[in-house]
């Protein structure tokens, strides 16, 4: 026997849900942390100065409590960064939302983000622009990072185990480039992937790094520095 039943498949009496639509139980109506994400784009991120409407939208929508682990969820509207397994961190929401917003997406870029980490960037360029790239050099991060991203429905979102210093030069090139882990230098090969009028944004440092916003032109880089930050470094190997 087979029939349809709630967009699943009766298959010999088992259902089988299919993957499209929201499996995780969140529904934005009942959302217990709804009012928490307010305050948290109003008293940390509005107040510190991020104006795009488009931005902030994207980060009163996104349910960042699904995107720490279950025991600090809690947590995961406070100022600041939070531990998600391997040593990494979930970025504070202020720097993701300030590192997006110097993106300037407008909707129909193909963006490369270096870094999936816990996919929380990744589901805010994937309500932001057309295409989302994504490159995790931590497996268990990355597996992590696909299923939460699946069960809460984003389909726009390409995710690749590796190294981020390569890029991705199968899908080169992109409109915009995000850096979420801390490199010494830019590295070339995200400069080479990026068009000509694209955006790069990046924490270039050791320690303490600068974000900087790289824009390709005809002839070059132009390298503007927006403020100190600290980012995990980016490693080459993943059990640096
Ligand atoms: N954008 C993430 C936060 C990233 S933390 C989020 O929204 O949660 C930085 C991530 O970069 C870590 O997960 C780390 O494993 C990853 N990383 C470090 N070096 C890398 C490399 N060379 N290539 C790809 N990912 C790397």
């Amino acid at each position: 026997m087979t029939n349809l039943k709630h967009s699943g498949i009766v298959i010999g009496g088992v259902l089988i849900v299919a993957a499209t639509g929201v499996l995780m139980a969140f529904d934005p109506q009942t959302d217990p942390f709804a009012s928490e994400r307010r305050r948290m784009v109003e008293t940390q991120i509005v107040a510190r100065g991020v104006e795009a409407s488009d931005v902030l939208q994207a980060m009163q929508d996104v349910p960042r409590h699904f995107f720490v682990p279950e025991p600090l969820r809690d947590r995961a509207y406070l100022d600041g960064p939070q531990p998600i397994g391997s040593s990494q961190t979930i970025s504070q929401p202020y720097i993701v939302a300030l590192m997006t917003s110097l993106l300037e997406l407008d909707g129909n870029e193909k963006v490369l983000e270096i870094g999936t980490g816990s996919g929380y960037q990744a589901a805010i360029l994937s309500r932001l622009a057309k295409d989302v790239y994504t490159i995790e050099i931590r497996q268990e991060l990355a597996k992590n990072a696909r299923k939460t991203l699946a069960d809460l429905g984003y389909r726009n979102i390409h995710f690749r185990v590796g190294d981020g210093y390569e890029g991705w030069p199968e899908a080169a090139p992109f409109d915009a480039i995000i850096v979420t882990a801390a490199p010494p230098e830019t590295p070339q090969a995200l400069v080479d992937q990026l068009k000509v009028g694209g955006r790069l944004v990046i924490p270039v440092g050791r320690g303490i790094q600068d974000l900087e916003v790289h824009t390709k032109t005809e002839d070059g880089l132009e390298r503007r520095k927006v403020i100190p930050v600290r980012f995990v470094p980016m490693v080459s190997d993943p059990e640096d």
